[in-house]
C-alpha cells in the first residue's frame, strides 16, 4: 500500500510546458513523451519530443536546470558518454 505511517502521499502526472519551434504551438507534455540525452559535453546534451500538433521531430539543448527537472519528473535519460 502507498500509505506510509498515516501519510499518503500522491504523485499526480507530471506535465512540461513546451513549445513547437515550426508550428509555434505550445503544449504540455507528460514525461513520458520526452527523452532526454545526456552527453559529455552541453552540445551534445539535449531533450527531445515530437510535437503533437504537427509532427516535427523538436530537439533542444538541455541546460543543468533542465536536467535536473526532466529526470526529477521521470523522464527517460540516456546517456550518450560515461565518465569513468
Ligand atoms: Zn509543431
Amino acid at each position: 500500500m502507498s500509505v506510509l505511517n498515516g501519510i499518503s502521499v500522491s504523485v499526480g502526472p507530471v506535465l512540461f510546458k513546451a513549445a513547437c519551434p515550426d508550428c509555434r504551438s505550445r503544449f504540455e507534455l507528460a514525461a513520458g513523451a520526452l527523452r532526454l540525452a545526456i552527453g559529455g559535453s552541453r552540445r551534445t546534451t539535449f531533450y527531445s519530443f515530437t510535437c503533437p500538433e504537427c509532427g516535427s521531430a523538436v530537439r533542444k539543448p538541455a541546460g543543468e536546470r533542465i536536467v535536473e527537472l526532466l529526470t526529477g519528473g521521470g523522464v527517460r535519460t540516456l546517456r550518450l558518454h560515461s565518465t569513468v
